[in-house]
């Protein structure tokens, strides 16, 4: 059997259709050497844009729905003519995409008549993009002599109910994708899939959070028992912090599973907090590489990781709240943790970070802004009794803060990292409000000020000499390879 790859191409690497032309020239190269199954995101900023119309129609803004219809319409048919020349093609897309549109436009006037958004309707509206995307992907494909379709998730990524936070049921994604992808992949066509979304085992469409088209890229990857992934983004690869945060940032060779991990849930949006998920156990490696320069090696996300101690990268995140439940009479009480986890859970808020004084005053987490509201309602229903007695004096949240992480699988092996975090941004009068490092020491990380988060992600780079040469920090390049040594694009790496 030839080798199978999935291919992801996030929103800016599908922009418009210069950028989607030079998507599409990267997989023709791998459609050359074995099977590609693509996954695609919406166009960069069509799902910031649907998200915002679905919240203007629950407004009851009818008005604003039909205008970004109309945009919606233009920016794709744009595309797609200066993307294929055969007419008839470009009548068949451009009936798939007016499907897609029309549908979109019911939901919003729905919406807008009701003035009522439920998770649902979020989920069929922002999911729309790559519903957009993908056809314009495959026509592009087909226009280069690379026999491809469009395929809806919905048809292929089976999920749990959870609206805006769904997770696959692998064993009904595993019998849809044979079912659907195999046949294609056997005729030689490349099925385009649309990334971000999928559909309940009833029909009803989900997402898979923010960012979800990396997840869905290793949920294919993991259904079709694929030899990598790679993943195509704007950037050069997995750097050592954010490189809109620390312009010095240099790219990684190599990194682990664990690492990768850690970056993407503590903010590092290069992926998805869950995209090594499904692949990590078979140890499938996960490839990150630039769209805008295919020359380049990108980063290996495998196992292993490379070889290097200490510390690999920085990543910080905002948008988060810090939530306090304290009061001296928490004291005596051993189902604080419990039940305040037990309230987070039942929100499927996810919390980043979680520090105890050892007194037990008070105990501290951090959450998604997004689920402060939620979360504090629920915490002061889990103890209003404690509440009305005072033995909890307080709940309360935070959000002008950020978490910088300082991430390494290795750092166990080196004493002192701890030692030098603190005393570094001690030196540049960065107050650090809470600390946590979990047991592995995969990563330490810090609850700042908002203000103080470049600041100390600069101070952090610096001191740990991420941007040092190789000898510094190793597994991380310092300069491209050359164009010999690293075939354009898309040879399957070992
Ligand atoms: P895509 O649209 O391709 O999914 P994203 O915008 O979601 O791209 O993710 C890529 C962005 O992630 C980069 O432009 C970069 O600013 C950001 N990023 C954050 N942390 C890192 C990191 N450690 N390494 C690389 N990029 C990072
Ligand atoms: N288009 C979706 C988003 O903006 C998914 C993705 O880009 O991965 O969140
Ligand atoms: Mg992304």
């Amino acid at each position: 059997m030839p080798p199978l790859r999935v291919m992801k191409f996030g929103g800016t690497s599908v922009g418009d259709a210069s950028c989607i032309a030079r998507a599409a020239a990267i997989v023709k190269s791998a459609a050359a050497e074995g099977s590609v199954v693509v996954a695609v995101s919406a166009m960069s900023g069509v799902t910031n844009r649907l998200i915002d119309a679905a919240h203007h129609a629950e407004a009851g803004e009818a008005e604003f729905a039909t205008k970004l219809v109309a945009e919606l319409r233009r920016q794709h048919n744009k595309a797609l003519e200066s993307l294929v020349r055969d007419a008839r093609r470009v009548a068949d897309v451009d009936k798939n995409l007016s499907q897609v549109l029309l549908e979109l436009e019911r939901l919003l006037q729905g919406t807008a008549l009701l003035k009522e958004l439920t998770p649902r309707a979020l989920d069929a509206i922002s999911g729309m993009g790559e519903r957009l995307s993908a056809p314009l992907l495959a026509a592009a494909l087909t226009e280069l002599g690379v026999s491809s379709v469009p395929v809806s998730a919905t048809d292929v990524i089976v999920t749990d109910p959870h609206h805006g936070r769904a997770e696959p049921l692998m064993d009904h994604t595993r019998a849809r994708a044979e079912k659907v992808l195999r046949p294609l992949l056997k005729k030689g066509v490349v099925p385009v899939v649309t990334g971000f979304i999928g559909a309940t085992l009833e029909g009803v469409p989900t997402t898979l959070g923010r960012g979800g088209s990396d997840y869905s890229a290793t949920i294919l990857g993991a259904a079709l028992g694929a030899q990598e992934t790679v993943i195509w983004t704007d950037v050069d690869g997995v750097k050592t912090a954010d490189p809109k945060l620390v312009p010095e940032a240099r790219t990684l060779d190599e990194i682990s599973y664990n690492e990768a991990a850690e970056l993407a849930y503590f903010g590092a949006k290069v992926l998805h907090p869950n995209t090594l998920r499904p692949v990590t156990a078979a140890g499938v490696p996960v490839w990150i590489r630039n769209s805008f320069a295919p020359e380049k090696p990108g980063t290996k996300i495998t196992g292993r990781g490379g070889s290097n101690g200490g510390v690999k990268a920085l990543t910080a995140i905002r948008s988060v709240t810090l939530i306090t439940v304290g009061g001296p009479g928490i004291v005596g009480l051993t189902d604080v943790l419990a039940r305040s986890f037990a309230a987070t859970a039942s929100l499927r808020s996810n919390v980043l970070f979680v520090s105890q004084s050892s007194s037990q005053n008070d105990i501290c987490f951090v959450i998604s802004s997004a689920d402060e509201k939620r979360t504090v309602e629920a915490l002061r229903d889990a103890f209003a009794p404690e509440i009305a007695e005072q033995t909890v004096e307080h709940v309360s949240a935070n959000s002008d803060i950020a978490v910088v992480a300082v991430v390494g699988e290795n750092m166990h092996g080196i004493p002192g990292i701890a030692g030098r975090t603190f005393s570094a941004l001690g030196r540049e009068g960065i107050n650090i409000i809470a600390i946590a490092q979990g047991s592995s020491e995969y990563n330490i990380s810090l609850v700042v000020e908002a203000d103080a988060m470049q600041r100390a992600m600069l101070t952090l780079h610096k001191e740990f000499g991420l941007h040092e040469a190789a000898s510094g920090s190793p597994g991380a390049h310092t300069e491209d390879r050359s164009a010999e040594q690293i075939p354009t694009g898309v040879s399957l790496r070992k």
